[in-house]
């Protein structure tokens, strides 16, 4: 018996629930500056970053530019809370433009973005082959995959060619989950390889941002497929 039309498949009202609040994470995390009033998760990021309202240009310099000393030399997870507390506070630095009024000199390794002139500090996504590295002062691409060192760009291509299919699964539409036969067991699937990939980042690739980046930051969750950075063992 061929289900009802109109009626929403186990596996899609699954998807419709796990969307708003992790889609709502990887928004305030990922476009920090085009925050979205209505989402309560931006409303919640807002408030976080009130913390460094009433920090005086000079103040918020310094504190940037001595946290980006103590990122560097390690790669890190976007989760990480010195990482979420750096971005807040790069955000304000990005609305008083704070780089260019160079109050505050960063460690020398840091060179100037082409995007904003902030600092450069990479951010590894699963859309690196779209995208590039993603600037985590102004939420643009910092570098675009042409212009990633030519040492890396196999790694991260054949990492991405990996995952791409993998995160496909979330979005298949109804003829490709009938296709599939048990979709629930699809989406597990697709989820626990997504798991695989993102340690694989974390363990192996972002590392090597470091031979050419001073720190580097690496997506540590899927929230199409309900990978949370919890879910992601090193
Ligand atoms: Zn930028």
């Amino acid at each position: 018996m061929s289900p009802a039309v109109g009626m929403t498949p186990p596996a899609e009202r699954k998807g419709e629930r796990k969307g708003d609040s992790t889609k709502a994470f990887r928004h305030a995390m990922l476009h920090p500056m085009a925050t979205d009033a209505d989402l309560p998760l931006d409303q919640l990021w807002m408030e976080y970053r009130n913390a460094f309202s009433d920090f005086d240009d000079l103040t918020l310099a310094r504190w940037l530019a001595q946290t980006l000393g103590q990122l560097a030399g390690k790669s890190w997870r976007l989760s990480h809370p010195l990482l979420g507390a750096y971005r807040l506070a790069a955000q304000w630095g990005h609305d008083r433009q704070i780089w260019l009024k160079r109050l505050a000199t960063p460690p020398a390794a840091y060179t100037e973005s082409a995007c904003c002139r902030a600092p450069m500090l990479p951010l590894l996504s699963r859309d690196v082959k779209e995208s590039g590295l993603i600037c985590q002062h102004c939420g643009e691409t910092l570098v675009p995959f042409e212009e990633i060192p030519a040492e890396l760009q196999p790694v991260l291509e054949s990492w991405s060619a990996q995952y791409v299919p993998v995160h496909a699964v979330a979005h298949w539409d109804d003829r490709q989950r009938k296709r599939a036969g048990d979709y629930d067991r699809a989406y597990e699937n697709a989820a626990a390889e997504a798991e695989r990939l993102l340690a694989l980042a974390g363990a192996e690739i972002a590392p090597k941002l470091l031979d050419f980046y001073p720190a580097a930051v690496w997506e540590d969750q899927d929230e199409c497929l309900e990978v949370r950075p919890e879910d992601i063992v090193l």
